[in-house]
């Protein structure tokens, strides 16, 4: 009601940092060319009763939106424009958002950097020869940088919280079947969820509800209530207790991310927190399973990408030669590697081998965090090993680029909720992000606890 700045200005205000700044940031993909006229329809008070009237947001551009090119980073939907909206687009439109445009990711969201879209790659605003971070690593830089006050992204691994952690920001993963998956582009379907990214935390809770809600068209979306922010630890979290898992503390940390982390734990025992080493002794096959059980589930999920129903196509005589050409174009060279890794351990003279053992451990992986949470009513550990490394640094081992994801990875296979805060800089003014942990459907006491934290 006491409204003092036009939605026009707001989406003009944006719209000219992204001129200003994103040849250099590189962080969206597609502007979506209606904005202004969306902000003007607001300003006339032709939707002025809804709660984010007119506000601008941008998106991953892994979620389809009706008539706006979505491209998944990669060359195969260089020219895909979905005819409807994932869910989670039509909450924010419901809710009045406007849409400014969609954001460069790793393609099909396989990467830690950002590196592997075929459109361009998005640099960290805290230092340009630095990457963001990944997959959603448009969806960071973006909302660092003030180009658009906040995003969403998509964490199959840790894509939402391991960017975060490298600019400065807000992400939040929420629970395994919180947010709806219809329209979001499959990676891997039973580890994918789509969350909030934002400058802070009480920002992530408002888009919590408008997203956090049961969908009909998701079969794994949980019919629970719809998510609503109630910061039960506003004033104190005395007797909070956090669970320290020692497997998260070792080889491979970085002495300032360690330290960063160290005095987020302070924080925490100074204001009455109980702190408890905790163990999980499984933590160590993280990675291992992931990528077994992910491939796989990529493998099957891009079988749909064949040049017939969607995307881009090589024009040949023979059927067969028209969808080998489509894909050996379509796809980059980390999308095949990771189609070829799942397609061989799901081949059934391997299947028992590896994915089925895979399964197994996975269930060993649930185990640990589901007995912690008996111990524990959150889990802290560093998001990221290291701060943000050199563009290029990692590009080529593919190996080393997955070890990015060796502490949000666990949670995925988990299914809980969890997210990366701002826990300082390093000595080069890098960013370090601090994770919290939390069980199923947690999302509320995990958010205050963070809130509180900030
Ligand atoms: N970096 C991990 C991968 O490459 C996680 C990606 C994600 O969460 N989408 O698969």
């Amino acid at each position: 009601k006491n409204k003092k700045i036009s939605s026009k200005e707001m989406v003009d205000f944006y719209l000219g940092r992204i001129k200003k700044y994103d040849n250099v940031i590189n962080s969206f993909i597609t502007l979506n060319p209606e904005a202004q006229k969306e902000a003007e329809a607001y300003d006339s008070g032709a939707y002025s009763d809804k709660p984010f009237a007119g506000i601008p947001i941008a998106v991953k551009d892994n979620m389809v939106t009706k008539g706006l090119l979505t491209t998944c980073g990669s060359n195969i939907l260089n020219n895909f424009i979905p005819p409807y909206d994932a869910t989670v687009i039509k909450e924010l439109k419901d809710a009045g958002f406007i849409i400014l445009g969609k954001l460069n990711m790793d393609e099909f969201a396989m990467g830690s950097s950002c590196e592997t879209s075929f459109y361009k790659k998005t640099v960290n605003p805290y230092d340009i020869n630095r990457v963001p971070g990944g997959s959603s690593g448009g969806s960071a830089a973006s909302v660092a940088a003030r180009l658009v006050p906040a995003s969403l992204g998509s964490d199959t691994g840790g894509s939402i919280r391991q960017p975060a952690a490298l600019c400065n920001i807000v992400g939040f993963k929420p629970t395994y079947g919180r947010v709806s998956r219809f329209g979001l582009v499959a990676f891997a379907s039973s580890l994918d969820q789509i969350g909030p990214m934002t400058k802070t935390v009480e920002d992530a809770a408002l888009l919590l509800e408008v997203i956090g809600k049961y969908d009909k068209r998701d079969s794994t979306s949980f019919n629970t209530d719809s998510f609503k922010y109630t910061d039960p630890y506003r004033d104190s979290i005395k007797g909070v207790k956090i669970g320290l898992p020692k497997e998260y503390f070792g080889e491979g940390l970085s002495p300032e991310v360690a330290k960063a982390t160290e005095d987020a734990i302070e924080f925490f025992k100074r204001n009455g927190a109980e702190i408890i080493d905790i163990s999980m002794p499984h933590t160590d096959y993280a990675v291992s399973v992931y990528y077994i059980l992910a491939t796989a589930e990529a493998s099957s999920n891009l079988a749909r990408f064949d040049g017939v129903k969607y995307g881009f196509r090589e024009r040949c005589e023979d059927l067969n030669d028209m969808y080998t050409l489509t894909r050996s174009r379509g796809f980059g060279t980390e999308v095949k590697r990771r189609i070829m890794l799942g397609t061989y351990v799901l081949s059934s003279g391997y299947y028992d081998a590896y994915y089925l053992k895979a399964q197994k451990v996975r269930t060993l992986i649930k185990k640990d965090f589901i007995e912690a949470f008996n111990k524990v009513d959150f889990i802290l550990t560093p998001t990221s090993p290291t701060t943000a490394f050199r563009l290029g640094e990692k590009a080529s081992n593919p190996l080393e680029m997955y070890l990015s994801d060796i502490y949000t990875i666990s949670l995925n296979l988990f299914g809980g909720c969890g997210l990366s805060i701002p826990g300082g800089f390093d000595a080069n003014g890098l960013p370090i992000g601090v994770q919290l942990l939390g069980n199923y459907f947690d999302e509320d006491r995990l958010l205050s606890l963070a809130s509180f934290f900030e």
